[in-house]
């Protein structure tokens, strides 16, 4: 079986030719600038097929980027598929689906118009998500295709995780609420955690740490979302590259009045302009921030400090909210790469059962177990693979 999946934004469009059952991708690659003028990147997977980076194709709307694609998996040259026909099913990548989705879904018209009920809670998200499907219905009609939501798996969350304490009709008018987000990749960890310790996910209370640009901390609990750093949006929780992360609501007054600013103003500083960026005064990228501090700017040391200081509280949070946890996880840039800021977490948990080897820890990029023999939590370090969970959900629900 083979699985297009794709990841539509306002102006770009990921794509990923790939067999979910061996989760061998045949092709991938990257349309940008639709809209404006149009480039084309492909990068097929098999020997012998040529590399195209960033060729002008015109590419008005995703239609024509669908279609660039589609011409570039069956050219007779660099293609690697022979026909369209080997296409079983498409899995598109859908950010938000608030309480409609607790789950992957093949798309119907009935779920076309869910997800543009859910566009007022990502209006910048789900309306590219559903020009890339209605793209992909235009030139590829009935191969079926399948919504996979970014805040699904946090469904399973109780009230008393996701209710944030405002006047109630808030959540029943406005449907304010917790929804999370990074579901797919924490699903995806949180299950490869559960084959990697030989156990079923029932048994297991896992805290995952998806820590990248954005990050968000999960606890899993018998294979469930029961809490997760993000919130009502992905500015919530964690100090992220730019996003400010949780803070006290006072100081948008505060601030707002002093300076005059507007709500759009201040939603942009604490979006864009905030993080370990704001902090730091010098990047939203870890590596840059790690060789700052290195070379002793204090304002990057104490960016990192904070990001790291906020993981470990959360991980205690989620302990103490599941009763106890088997496994934590890294995963995403951050977390699958940087060597200093896992141990750097870990550090301090031995009381909880924590203890790190800092030889198996040394590693980047692979499946692997950090944590030192007799640790009694478990720590892994998970690559996530939101693509292969998309294919995945895509062909079980096509099959
Ligand atoms: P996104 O949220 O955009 O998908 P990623 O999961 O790719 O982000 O994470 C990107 C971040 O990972 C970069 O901003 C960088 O800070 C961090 N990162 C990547 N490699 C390393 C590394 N070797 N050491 C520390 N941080 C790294």
């Amino acid at each position: 079986m083979k699985v297009l999946v794709i990841n539509a934004g306002s102006s770009s469009l990921k794509y990923q030719l790939m067999d979910p059952d061996s989760g061998e991708v045949l092709a991938k690659g990257l349309c940008e600038r639709i809209g404006i003028d149009g480039k084309f990147t492909y990068k097929p997977q098999v020997e012998g097929k040529e590399t195209l980076k960033a060729v002008d194709v015109a590419m008005p709307t995703h239609s024509e980027a669908i279609q660039a694609v589609l011409n570039a998996l069956v050219d007779s040259k660099n293609g690697v598929i022979g026909s369209m026909k080997e296409i079983d099913a498409v899995g598109h990548r859908v950010v938000h689906g608030g309480e409609a989705f607790n789950q992957s879904v093949l798309i119907t018209d009935e779920v076309m118009k869910a997800i543009e009920d859910c566009i007022p809670l990502a209006p910048l998200h789900n309306p590219a998500n559903i020009t890339g499907i209605r793209a992909c219905e235009k030139v590829m009609p009935g191969v079926p295709m399948v919504g996979v939501f970014d805040t699904a798996f946090h469904q399973t969350m109780p009230a008393k995780a996701f209710t944030y304490a405002l006047p109630y009709e808030y959540y029943t008018n406005d449907k304010v609420r917790r929804y999370g987000f990074h579901g797919t990749s924490h699903k995806y960890v949180s299950g490869r955690a559960a084959a990697m310790l030989g156990r079923p996910a029932e048994e297991l209370k896992i805290i995952t740490c998806h820590l990248g640009n954005g990050s968000s901390v999960t606890a899993v609990d018998g294979g469930k979302s029961m809490d997760t750093s993000m919130g009502f949006t992905p500015l919530a929780g964690l100090p992220m590259g730019t996003r400010s992360g949780d803070l006290d609501a006072g100081i948008l007054q505060y601030l707002m009045n002093k300076y005059s600013l507007s709500i759009d103003d201040m939603l942009n500083i604490l979006n864009k302009k905030s993080g370990v960026q704001g902090v730091s005064g010098v990047s939203s990228d870890f590596r840059d921030l790690e060789e700052a501090a290195k070379a002793g700017n204090q304002q990057a040391a104490l960016a990192v400090e904070m990001f790291n200081y906020g993981v470990k509280k959360l991980i205690g949070a989620y302990a103490a909210a599941m009763g106890g946890v088997d496994a934590i996880v890294f995963t995403a840039g951050v977390g699958e790469n940087s060597v200093g800021q896992r141990l750097e977490i870990a550090s301090g948990l031995e009381f909880m059962g924590v203890k790190m080897d800092a030889e198996a820890n040394n590693v980047r990029g692979k499946e692997v177990v950090i944590s030192a023999p007799d640790s009694k939590v478990k720590v892994l370090l998970i690559p996530t693979d939101e693509e292969l969970m998309i294919a995945k959900d895509t062909a079980a629900l096509v099959k």
